[in-house]
């Protein structure tokens, strides 16, 4: 196993949820959403989570923290300190990495 293709499943993954953050937004029929919806689409995709935080309801929120979390791992990995559990700061094992590269905890600090 290597963790040569983990940036691009994370990449993959943000593309996908930020589409599908749109689509939601281009569906609901309020006017708030409708604004916002512009607002992103003239922003760059790494400032959606500041322009969307707490501006969108329950209905939103695994995808907000989901997209939290991606971010996350992609950042780790612009200061090369992807891997490491933010909790004890071990290194998170490989298997669990592979099922989900955007862990942020080890197998024994998860909650
Ligand atoms: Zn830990």
């Amino acid at each position: 196993m290597n963790n040569t293709d983990i940036p691009q499943r994370l990449l993959a993954e943000l593309t996908l949820l930020r589409q599908r953050l749109l689509d939601a937004l281009s569906l609901s029929n309020q006017d708030y959403h409708q604004q916002l919806l512009i607002q992103l689409k003239v922003s760059a995709p790494t400032l959606w989570l500041d322009l969307t935080a707490n501006k969108l309801g329950p209905d939103y929120q695994g995808l907000i923290a989901r997209l939290e979390q991606l971010e996350a791992a992609m950042c780790q990995i612009e200061i090369g300190q992807y891997g490491y559990c933010c909790d004890c700061e071990e290194k998170i094992d490989e298997q669990r990495l592979q099922a989900d590269p955007a862990s942020q905890r080890c197998r024994l600090c998860a909650p």
